[in-house]
């Protein structure tokens, strides 16, 4: 329904099997080695003798005894922007390295695991929600690529050739794909991994990646090539020459949303939510300090007034018939949306019973 908005967050990635945030930091651990031998500039090591010397991580440590990721970033963005140091040894260079090998790290650990997962839970999502001639409305806080992959099969119910999702934002080397190439938009809130950024010039461009590049659309479409733009010789910008970097806005309390592209995307998101007359949460978890994300959703649904057309899919592993009263993500939604429409049985379970059909909505 061009009336429905879909909301995604982790736990939506987390249906697919995809790495979870308080993942990211355990598995770069793991897997130090093998991100070392594609670091010349030696970022990888400083990190784990950071995460070592400075949070107490060890090989065999639990992912619960991790430094969330979050406040990790956080307390580097923090010393960052005060310019202050957390030993003399970290100096604001070097913490500045630390903050890239720890964007390097989450791109690595989330395209590793994308280019495997299955997406069908999302095209069964997208195809409920969305029946023909309706195109997908969809607004995501998680920088992969399984709803972009998904809403691309999508499109190719539609026509033949396929399209692309509109995300709503400058990316340079898609200004030539028309309008009619186009299907649904895809506002990603967090930026995305395939989205190559130059700090000088602000130019956008969309790089390929494994995970997406079956897909004949975007073969037409010739970008960098991703992991390469994070090595020395990566990718140079096609204005000014400077290295492009993934535009990621990593989950840390200081999200710098003053990014001119993803200013563009979070206007979208605002008028998206404001013209819908339902909404539809997978997955988010909607945290208290997700300050600016509850603030555009407490404004952009403020014309709802019925809760129940508000519609939270959670997982809740120990009792998927819980009341939303008695869960910490269903009492948060409560406060903000009052009696909203619950479900805690997962994605799935919610596409498989009746009740995951959309309710028509009040006109
Ligand atoms: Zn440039």
């Amino acid at each position: 329904m061009d009336d429905t908005v879909l909301f995604l967050g982790a736990g939506a990635t987390k249906s697919v099997k995809g790495p979870m945030t308080d993942e990211i930091l355990p598995r770069m651990y793991a897997e130090k080695s093998l991100l070392a031998a594609a670091d010349p500039k030696g970022l990888v090591a400083r990190l784990v003798q950071f995460l070592e010397t400075e949070f107490h991580v060890r090989a065999g440590l639990p992912k619960e005894e991790y430094p969330g990721l979050p406040l990790l970033m956080s307390l580097l963005d923090m010393a960052l922007d005060r310019r202050e140091l957390f030993h003399a040894e970290w100096d604001v260079t070097v913490l500045a390295e630390l903050r890239q090998a720890i964007e390097l790290g989450i791109f690595d650990v989330l395209e590793e695991a994308l280019v495997k997962f299955p997406t069908n839970n999302h095209y069964s999502l997208l195809q409920r929600l969305f029946p023909l001639p309706c195109t997908p409305q969809v607004i995501t806080t998680n920088y992969d690529l399984v709803v972009d992959t998904s809403m691309m099969h999508l499109s190719r119910q539609w026509r033949p050739e396929g399209g692309l999702p509109n995300y709503r934002c400058g990316i340079a080397n898609l200004a030539p794909v028309g309008p009619e190439q186009r299907f649904g938009s895809l506002l990603k809130l967090h930026g995305s991994l395939n989205w190559l950024y130059c700090r000088t010039c602000q130019r956008l461009e969309l790089g390929a990646t494994d995970s997406t590049r079956f897909l004949s659309i975007y073969g037409q479409i010739i970008g960098p090539d991703l992991r390469s733009s994070f090595t020395t010789d990566g990718a140079p910008c096609g204005v000014c020459g400077r290295q492009l970097r993934p535009l990621l806005v990593a989950p840390s309390h200081l999200k710098d949303y003053r990014n001119p592209h993803l200013g563009q995307v979070w206007y979208e998101a605002q008028r998206v939510l404001r013209q819908s007359k339902r909404a539809i949460f997978v997955g988010y978890s909607l945290p208290d300090d997700d300050v600016e994300v509850i603030y555009l959703l407490k404004r952009g649904l403020a014309h709802i007034t019925d809760p129940k057309q508000i519609t939270v899919v959670e997982y809740c592993a120990e009792n998927p018939l819980i009341l939303p009263q008695q869960h910490p993500v269903g009492r948060r939604y409560r406060a903000l949306f009052g009696d909203i429409d619950w479900h805690a049985g997962g994605l799935q379970s919610w596409l498989d019973s009746a009740s995951g059909l959309p309710i028509a909505p009040v006109h």
